[in-house]
């Protein structure tokens, strides 16, 4: 099977490759680098051992989008490409709309022209709404609009998408709801490498072990939660790239539309993250209280049961390891990729 591969230089397109090439697939990694560089695929191609072809492209070039697919036969689109920061996303709502459904429905037209019929798309747990129970499981339902035009770009292309296996038979859609991913690739050669100051807690706190930041913010510690800050359900990237995997078999079975939650299960806390880095970088992280982040819910986790049932797919990576393969990634890399690309 043939899989191109959309943001492949991305954070998690690029550790997905790899575990792509492992199981056995050809790939076609395609990127335009708007939040990514060269460099990273060039080390996932030294990590896997194979040359895969590799394209750069915008998807929300029509027609550059149609002549890739007369370039190669491909059988499954894995869609990564996308904007993903929340607060950027409400300052400019259009170029997000504009490049996130834009993308997507490019793909989608040259699809259809190519009868090409399995779609993967990086879903996000914010769909869920805000007044949801937890833990969340796939027949929680889906909010009417998100808290951010990036969580509206995530649910309106999960519409488009059960549009089309409503209206084009045989067409596979399988939607992957991540929650928190973090973590990089054991090498450390391959991680999260975002610019200028991460919005991000993990990323952050990467910043401040290695001296770029001076100081930790946690956003509220006066939350009903045990310590009084968020609980998440960060799940390490190696393991999501597998539960990819895992979903490559269920298109092969015709799934039609799939819709699935990959997360571990499990609630860490701010405090609880911030601790095991501290292990993993061997000092204790200076951290300050800060006033709560408009926008952020309280807690919540996964209900990873369907995952495991319908995939046969669990998260095996905890916490500590998730913090020790981030330092391994950003002590090696202080600037990310920025030095080989220099
Ligand atoms: P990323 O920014 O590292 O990767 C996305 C890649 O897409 C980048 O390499 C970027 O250059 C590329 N890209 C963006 N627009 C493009 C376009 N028009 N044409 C071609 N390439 C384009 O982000 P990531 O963390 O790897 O996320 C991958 C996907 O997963 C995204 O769709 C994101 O919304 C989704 N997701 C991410 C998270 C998370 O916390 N990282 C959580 C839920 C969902
Ligand atoms: N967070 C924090 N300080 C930071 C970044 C994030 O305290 O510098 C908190 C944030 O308030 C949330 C949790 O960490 O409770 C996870 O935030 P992140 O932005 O990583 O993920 P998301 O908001 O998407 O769950």
């Amino acid at each position: 099977m043939k899989i191109l591969v959309t943001g492949a230089a991305g954070y998690i397109g690029s550790h997905t490759c790899i575990e792509l090439v492992n199981a056995g697939y050809d790939i076609i990694g395609a990127d335009n680098f708007v939040n990514s560089s060269m460099e990273a695929i060039r080390r996932v191609r030294k990590l896997c051992g194979v040359n895969f072809p590799f394209e750069e492209i915008d998807f929300t070039d029509k027609d550059a989008t149609e002549k890739l697919f007369e370039k190669y036969q491909i059988d499954a689109v894995m869609h990564f490409a996308g904007l993903k920061a929340v607060g950027e996303s409400v300052q400019i709502p259009i170029e997000y709309y504009q490049n996130n459904l834009g993308s997507t429905l490019s793909l989608l037209a040259a699809m259809k022209k190519h009868d090409v019929k399995n779609f993967i798309f990086s879903s996000s747990a914010t769909v869920y709404g805000a007044e949801a129970s937890v833990p969340y499981n796939e027949h929680t339902p889906v909010s009417r609009v998100t808290s951010s035009p990036y969580g509206n770009t995530k649910l309106m292309i999960e519409y488009i998408l059960k549009d089309a296996v409503k209206a084009i038979p045989g067409f596979n859609a399988v939607l992957l709801r991540y929650f928190n991913p973090v973590g990089a690739h054991e090498s450390g050669e391959i991680g999260e490498d975002p610019t200028g100051i991460p919005n991000n807690l993990v990323p952050y706190v990467a910043r401040v072990a290695v001296g770029k930041l001076p100081v930790i913010h946690i956003f509220g510690n006066d939350y009903d939660t045990p310590d009084g800050t968020c609980l998440r359900d960060y799940i390490h990237v190696v393991d999501l790239a597998k539960g990819h995997v895992a979903a490559l078999k269920k298109i092969e079975q015709n799934c039609g539309l799939f819709i699935c939650n990959l997360g571990t299960g499990k609630g860490t806390s701010v405090l609880e993250m911030v601790k095991a880095f501290s292990k993993s970088c061997g000092r204790e992280l200076p951290y300050e209280f800060a006033p709560r982040r408009a926008g952020d819910l309280p807690a919540f986790w996964a209900d990873p049961s369907f995952a495991k049932e319908s995939l046969g797919w669990t998260a095996e990576k905890g916490i500590q390891e998730m913090c020790d393969d981030v330092w391994r990634w950003q002590s090696k890399n202080p600037n990310g990729y920025r030095d080989a690309d220099a």
